[in-house]
C-alpha cells in the first residue's frame, strides 16, 4: 500500500539470531542503564519535606503590612487597585475613631481590603504604587483551595501579624527581602 507520509518506515521482521532469542544481553544492557542512573544527581526534590528554593524576584502571597508599632499601614488610598492591571484589589476605607491610634497609623484606614488570587497575576503592581510602604509581595504562595470563594483573600489573611505581640510570627511572614 502507497504510505501517506514519506516519514513510514518498513518493521524488520527477521527471525531473532540465538544470541537475541536468550535475552540476557538486552536484560543485562537495561540493568545497565538503571544502575548508572542511581548514582547520577536526582533532579527530583522531595516535596513538601524539601522544598526548592524560590529564585530571589519571585513574586508570592500578598502581604498587609504594619509599622513597628503594630499599626496598619493601609490608608486605603486606593492607588494599588487603580494600578492593578486585573482588577483584582477592592476595599473601603473608613474614618479612623478617637482612640484607634494605636490600631490605623494614618486618619483613614481599610475597613474592608479583598484580593481576588484568581485575577491576580502578581505583577507586583500593587506594591510598587503603594505610597504608605503597606502591602508587598512576600516569599510564599497561595494554597490551593476547593472553592472559587476561598480565593479572594480579606484582611484577616493578608494582614501581617502584630510584630510587638507576635514578633516571631511577624518575622516569619515578613521573609527575608523586606
Ligand atoms: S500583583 Fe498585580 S495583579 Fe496582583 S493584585 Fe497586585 S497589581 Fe493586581
Ligand atoms: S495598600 Fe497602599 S496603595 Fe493600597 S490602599 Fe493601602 S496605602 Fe493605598
Amino acid at each position: 500500500m502507497q504510505p501517506l507520509t514519506s516519514r513510514a518506515k518498513a518493521v524488520d521482521r527477521k527471525p531473532m539470531t540465538m544470541w537475541e532469542k536468550m535475552y540476557l544481553p538486552a536484560i543485562a544492557k537495561g540493568m545497565s542503564i538503571t544502575f548508572g542512573h542511581m548514582f547520577k544527581k536526582k533532579p527530583t526534590v522531595n516535596y513538601p519535606e524539601k522544598q526548592r528554593p524560590f529564585s530571589p524576584v519571585f513574586r508570592g502571597l500578598h502581604v498587609l503590612n504594619r509599622d513597628e508599632q503594630g499599626r496598619e499601614r493601609c490608608t486605603a488610598c486606593g492607588l494599588c487597585a487603580v494600578a492593578c492591571p486585573a482588577e483584582a484589589i477592592t476595599m473601603e476605607a473608613a474614618e479612623r475613631l478617637p482612640g484607634e491610634e494605636n490600631l490605623y497609623r494614618e486618619e483613614k484606614y481599610a475597613a474592608k481590603y479583598e484580593i481576588n488570587m484568581l485575577r491576580c497575576i502578581f505583577c507586583g503592581l500593587c506594591e510598587e504604587a503603594c505610597p504608605k510602604d503597606a502591602i508587598y509581595l512576600s516569599e510564599t504562595f497561595a494554597p490551593s483551595n476547593y472553592t472559587r470563594k476561598g480565593f479572594i483573600y480579606g484582611k484577616d489573611e493578608l494582614l501581617i501579624p502584630d510584630p510587638v505581640t507576635q514578633p516571631e510570627e511577624y518575622a516569619k511572614a515578613k521573609g527575608q527581602r523586606h
